[in-house]
């Protein structure tokens, strides 16, 4: 077996192998294995989940909550004006500054709850189990801790960066998908951008939030003449507060 290929990936990674295993051994091969699952799971830059691990945790965080109808909240979180900070400050600083956010986010949340860099300057976090009531103070506490922590960048220089969030219930007992799940955080990000910036926009889970999309899903394999009415799609006309 060829494992130079992965060895130097883990080395380069900073991932060091348990010592004192015999090189070969299956304990060996098995910490290999392990130490390639975890960093092709993780962002490089920041330590985070990656996208990967993102798609498949929301995936799970989907399913669990039509099985269980326990409350659960995504969050998306956009850098604000980061292109300015490359452009003035260049992309080492800002580099430092993703880094920074990152380690933020990771210290607002508990330990059950997924931190991801979905994109450049983008992550999105999953909160399993969290009432709509506690949302938006989960949601502010993010933001200000990021808007109160000055970054120091290279050269000493201190930056004042700022964060939108949008965020968005799973609808409970109702088999929806992550897709539809991140679209409506997004529809939130996207008004937090254009109301301003430096806030944060939660659609709050209305008492009937089964779209005609999720519906159709909900009955997928059942034939038409199986449901007892078609009323057609549900209204689902979210109540939202900032
Ligand atoms: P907005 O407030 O609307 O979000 O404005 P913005 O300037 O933040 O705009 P946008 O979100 O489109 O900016 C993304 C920028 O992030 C563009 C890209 O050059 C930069 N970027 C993406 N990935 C990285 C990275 O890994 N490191 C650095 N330094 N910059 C990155
Ligand atoms: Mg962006
Ligand atoms: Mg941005």
């Amino acid at each position: 077996m060829r494992l130079e290929p992965a060895l130097s990936l883990l080395a380069q990674a900073g991932w060091g192998l348990p010592e004192g295993l015999a090189l070969g051994s299956q304990q060996w091969l098995q910490s290999v294995v392990d130490g390639l699952c975890e960093i092709s799971s993780r962002d490089a830059l920041t330590g985070l989940s990656n996208r990967r691990l993102f798609e498949a945790a929301i995936g799970r965080e989907v399913d669990r909550v039509a099985r269980i109808g326990e409350p659960a909240l995504l969050l998306m979180v956009d850098i604000d004006h980061f292109k300015k900070v490359n452009d003035t400050h260049g992309h080492a600083a800002g580099d430092v500054v993703i880094q920074s956010v990152a380690a933020s986010l990771q210290d607002c949340v508990r330990p059950m709850d997924t931190v991801a860099r979905i994109g450049g300057e983008e992550f999105a976090i999953i909160l399993p189990n969290c009432p709509p009531a506690f949302g938006q103070t989960v949601a502010e506490r993010v933001r200000h801790k990021v808007a109160t922590l000055p970054v120091e960048v290279i050269g000493g220089q201190q930056l004042s960066i700022t964060i939108s969030i949008g965020g968005a219930f799973a609808p409970q007992w109702v088999r929806s998908s992550a897709t539809l799940w991140c679209e409506r955080a997004d529809q939130q990000l996207y008004r937090a951008k254009t109301e301003g910036r430096n806030r944060t926009c939660l659609e709050m889970p209305p008492l009937t939030v089964v779209s005609a999309e999720e519906k159709s899903l909900l009955f997928a394999g059942f034939a038409q003449s199986d449901l007892i009415a078609d009323s057609g799609p549900i209204d689902f006309v979210p109540k939202t507060t900032e």
